[in-house]
């Protein structure tokens, strides 16, 4: 703390994101990347475009990027809002769309840069209890005073709620916005945007970090009624012109233009997430039905805090979150099928000590 430190400053508790490492050999199993590389026709629209324009701003509205984002949703560009990773989007839009002086509702268990931005941005909020079995009852989400945050699929949980609860939850707070931040949605049933036209009081956000393997070149996104798009703009326009460079504009845009890449690697994950659990169950886990690209599990004898740091001396990175209610959880990225073969081994060797 210092005098010279606004109260902004002073009120803020950062977020602080899963170890980075920078050893060649360790399993990463932390953060929720992709194992598998970007799409090859990413990699070689960013080298065009290296080899061209970098002495030029890159594009302040994002136009292009925008239009082939909405097409996967049958949405118009003006309908879609690009950011320096859906963190920034998500930023903007505590900003755009919830205010200081009204409490904003989220789960208990959830993604926790949401009361950091929170405390950033001076906005109250209240953390909505989750089933025992981590599962939301929508009807605690309803007529909210300052607005709705949730991930769908949850974050740490891995959990989907039905699209028909996420309806129910936007129908019930048609004066506030609902915010559904859909990071790991391509590994799940279905997406919300398809409600898009029909409530002017939803926003899905999304990320290209996960599914695309571009959390490296940080490009995130949200889908609204133009009006919201519109007040997400005049925050970013209020704030920086050029959130996204030239390489991820093309490199994003290229990503979206190679489906087929994106449909065979989301495939493996999914299919590699549901033999991890099988075999994570014999192992005496708990795990939970993820439609995420990791597993929430704990074990059911040994303490996850020990398990965490005896895969860490083995180079596995895992995520454990000292809270109330999950400290006996581990969250596994779904890796590749080598990966996952490390770390069960890993655990077996553990467990049978
Ligand atoms: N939302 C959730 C639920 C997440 O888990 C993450 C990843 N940490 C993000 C948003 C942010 O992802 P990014 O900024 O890479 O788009």
């Amino acid at each position: 703390m210092s005098k010279f430190w606004s109260s902004m400053v002073k009120r803020t508790e950062p977020y602080v994101p899963g170890e980075q490492v920078n050893q060649q050999d360790i399993v990463k199993l932390n953060t929720n990347e992709n194992p598998y590389p970007p799409s090859p026709k990413v990699l070689e629209a960013i080298r065009e475009e290296m080899a061209g324009h970098l002495q030029l701003y890159p594009s302040p509205t994002a136009d292009d990027l925008r239009a082939t984002i909405g097409r996967q949703y049958g949405l118009t560009a003006d309908e879609v809002f690009v950011g320096n990773g859906s963190d920034e989007v998500l930023a903007f839009s505590f900003m755009a769309f919830f205010e200081p002086g009204q409490p904003i509702r989220f789960p208990d268990v959830t993604y926790s840069f949401y009361p950091v931005y929170a405390k950033l941005f001076d906005i109250p909020y209240e953390e909505v209890a989750l089933n025992e079995d981590f599962t939301l009852q929508a009807d605690k989400f309803f007529q909210s005073e300052g607005g709705v945050i949730l991930p769908n699929p949850n974050a740490p949980t891995s959990l989907y709620a039905e699209l028909v609860q996420i309806e129910e939850i936007v129908k019930n707070n048609p004066d506030q916005v609902v915010i559904i931040d859909e990071a790991y949605i391509d590994f799940a049933t279905k997406s919300a945007a398809e409600l898009i036209q029909q409530y002017d009081n939803l926003l899905v956000v999304q990320t290209t970090s996960k599914s695309r393997s571009l959390a490296g070149l940080r490009v995130g996104f949200a889908m609204g009624n133009a009006s919201l798009i519109d007040a997400l703009i005049r925050i970013k326009d209020s704030f920086n012109s050029y959130t996204l460079d030239r390489l991820a504009l093309v490199g994003a845009q290229a990503a979206f233009e190679d489906e087929a890449y994106f449909k065979e690697i989301t495939a493996k994950i999914i299919d590699t997430r549901n033999e991890t659990t099988v075999v994570l169950e014999q192992l005496g886990f708990t795990v939970l039905p993820s439609q995420a690209n990791f597993v929430f599990a704990r074990h059911e004898t040994v303490a996850a805090e020990f398990l965490y740091n005896e895969l860490k001396k083995e180079g596995i990175l895992v995520r454990y979150f000292n809270k109330p209610g999950i400290d006996n959880y581990l969250r596994m990225t779904i890796g590749t099928k080598v990966q996952m073969e490390r770390l069960v081994v890993a655990l077996r060797g553990i467990l049978n000590k």
